[in-house]
């Protein structure tokens, strides 16, 4: 049986189901909110359950909106891109030479042959993301080896969809996302502890939010500033029980 519950100005589907959980969801791409409750959830627990989550479905919102402001790159004349933080304006220069990026002041000047497609252009964009990554990280994994006496054995840089680091602690190995690029520096250098951190304690324990909160205080700051846009189009939700 459906229902629908109005809060305001948020619709919220109900939908019940043989489920042991609810799933709270919001949707791309207009914020679409659906529950999906436990066969036999009455109305008035779906509500009050809901009520309760109001803050993060207007921050998930929140989140849609600036997603959907953040349209895809076409790499083309006065386009607007981030670096370490700050906007800067591209400049296509179009030559008869090997793709190259450089950098003045507040202007990415991307030079490329005639006829480059967009998908190439974010190919040497890319690259050249990665290269300013190398140019920083192996100092930045050096300072915090000291700190905590733990050793990197090797660091990848790559795109992901999900995640901003991730860390094997076995093989002491870290991964950064590429995208940390556009990101300040000290979120960079955030994500860097967090995995680092992992070498000590692989899991969120309790015991790694104190060795955080004892390294990186500002923490909490770092993680929100990080989410304040999501990776990708994916839904968000949450699972919780519903008493
Ligand atoms: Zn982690």
């Amino acid at each position: 049986m459906n229902d629908t519950i109005v809060l305001g100005d948020i619709e919220i589907e109900l939908t019940r189901k043989a489920v042991k959980h609810a799933h709270l969801s919001v949707h791309p791409p207009h914020g679409r909110v659906s529950l999906v409750a436990p066969a036999g959830t009455r109305l008035d627990v779906a509500r009050a359950f809901a009520i309760t989550k109001l803050a993060w479905i207007r921050q998930q919102r929140s989140q849609l909106r600036a997603q959907a402001r953040e349209a895809p790159r076409r790499f083309v004349q006065r386009e607007t891109h981030h670096l370490w933080g700050r906007r800067h304006l591209l400049a296509i220069c179009i030559a008869d030479a090997k793709p190259a990026v450089s950098l003045d002041h507040r202007r990415i000047t991307l030079t490329i042959r005639p006829d480059t497609s967009a998908a190439k252009r974010a190919e040497v964009v890319h690259e050249w993301h990665k290269s300013l990554l190398h140019g920083v990280v192996p100092a930045l994994i050096e300072k915090w080896e000291r700190r905590l006496s733990v050793q990197v054995t090797a660091y990848f840089l790559q795109r992901m969809k999900t995640k901003w680091g991730s860390c094997n602690h076995r093989a002491g190995h870290i991964r950064l996302n590429t995208e940390l690029v556009k990101k300040p520096k000290d979120l960079l250098e955030y994500v860097i502890v967090h995995e680092m951190l992992h070498l000590i304690e692989p899991n969120h324990s309790a015991r790694f939010v104190e060795l955080l909160t004892l390294h990186y205080p500002t923490w909490r700051e770092a993680r929100a500033e990080l989410n304040e846009l999501p990776l990708s189009a994916e839904v968000w939700r949450e699972q919780v029980l519903l008493g």
